[in-house]
């Protein structure tokens, strides 16, 4: 039956990590997948959660099924996160809001709900780059999919005028546009203040719609508020926007699949109709979501002490982070003088650092180095610590000098 199948090819994100676990020297070191690792290089179970999860325990929950939307408790918390206390669709209570399956099924759960019931032509835009999951996602929820202009190869930064551009002018009326709310995956460069102000403006003028990818809440500058600027301002904007939101990096629950999807409707009235056909998307592809993962976020999020807790977590993950930032930069621009300008490490944002290393390169790096990371040159952060950061920076030296 199946023997006209054929073989696909390996995903290049979690393709790597396999590659790496074949590998058997001790020097190895996986820069590939976005997870966040300890001082030590080993998965961080945040203090909070543990305290969260005795808690639970304690509260022996049962097993039973959440409702289709999840707990409510939680998608409430985890919008007055995103859109702040103040905002305005908030306190309406205009905002439609599910539990979802971490990030990517937020974003599933959104792209399929705008197949279905945004009146318009479904064409959405993504960042040129943008993380590799985007393009499948709108793809098999029946979206063509475009991209505006982001990333440029000679400054290593944001090709802000091609952008705005493409957004002017090429992209048609009422298109989606998909932003990354903040620390943009992969190549860790955000609009400024200044800058997202005029994207929001472009954004009215031309019509177009905006759903945002929130998955590094926290991570970029260790201020969850700071982060959210780019949501809050299009929000205060007047801008009825779609949000898919994951808690797995800013609360390390990568594994439990916790996230939200929500979006702002014009009232009160409108939202239990866009609630009512949530729920008629979400139904037939999982029924209900989990509920340990939704638990623990909420508690931490409803607890003030868990709360500051949990604040001060994140940023020491963005602290070290940045602090790995500012050693590799040292260690290759002042100990190696390896050829090349390296400054884009310090200034990138969030978890990730577009090394500008080319195709070629990395696989040297994995071959001879034992050294793996994305084809695009991206590194996670989070996998350098202090054991092997030199180790780590003399490879890549070897590499760029051939
Ligand atoms: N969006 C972006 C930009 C991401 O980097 C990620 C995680 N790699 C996600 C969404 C979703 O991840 P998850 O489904 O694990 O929450």
């Amino acid at each position: 039956t199946w023997s006209a199948v054929p073989a696909g090819p390996p995903d290049p994100i979690l393709g790597v990590s396999e590659a790496f676990k074949a590998d058997k020297d001790p020097r190895k070191i996986n820069l590939g997948v976005g997870a966040y690792r300890d001082g030590q290089g080993k998965p961080y179970v945040l203090d909070c959660v543990k305290k969260a999860e005795s808690f639970l325990e304690a509260s022996k929950p049962d097993k039973e099924y959440l409702p289709i939307t999840g707990l409510g408790e939680f998608t409430k918390n985890a919008v007055k996160l995103a859109y702040g206390v103040d905002s305005a669709p908030l306190k309406d209570g205009s905002i439609s809001a599910t539990q979802s399956i971490s990030g990517t099924g937020a974003l599933r759960i959104g792209a399929a709900f705008l197949a279905r019931h945004y009146p318009h032509a479904k064409v959405v835009y993504l960042p040129n780059p943008s993380w590799g999951n985007h393009t499948p996602i709108f793809r098999d929820s029946g979206f063509e999919v475009r991209k505006y202009a982001y990333f440029d190869p000679e400054t290593l930064g944001l090709k802000f005028e091609a952008l705005k551009a493409d957004l002017l002018t090429n992209a048609p009326e009422h298109s989606v546009v998909l932003l990354h709310a903040c620390a943009h995956n992969p190549t860790g460069i955000d609009p400024t203040p200044e800058q997202w102000a005029e994207i929001s403006d472009i954004c009215k003028e031309r019509k177009l719609f905006p759903f945002f990818d929130m998955a590094y809440q926290g991570f970029a500058s260790g201020s969850t508020s700071r982060d959210a600027f780019a949501v809050r301002h299009f929000v205060s904007q007047g801008h009825q926007i779609a949000l898919a939101q994951s808690f797995a990096k800013n609360m390390g629950l990568y594994g439990e699949r916790v996230g939200a999807f929500s979006l702002v409707t014009s009232d009160p009235a409108e939202k239990a109709r866009v609630d009512s056909q949530l729920k008629i998307v979400i139904r037939p592809m999982y029924s209900n979501p989990p509920a340990h993962g939704a638990r623990i976020a909420n508690t931490i999020l409803s607890n003030d002490e868990l709360y500051a807790e949990w604040e001060s977590e994140v940023k020491g993950m963005a602290n070290r982070i940045i602090d790995m930032r500012e050693k590799l930069y040292g260690i290759l621009t002042n100990d190696l003088k390896t050829p090349g300008e390296w400054g884009h490490i310090k200034s990138q944002i969030g978890m990730f650092s577009f090394t500008g290393l080319k195709k070629e390169q990395t696989a040297a790096l994995a071959e001879k180095a034992h050294v793996y990371m994305t084809a695009d040159g991206r590194i996670s952060m989070a996998g350098l610590n202090a054991g092997n950061i030199t180790y780590f920076a003399e490879s890549v030296d070897g590499a760029v000098r051939g």
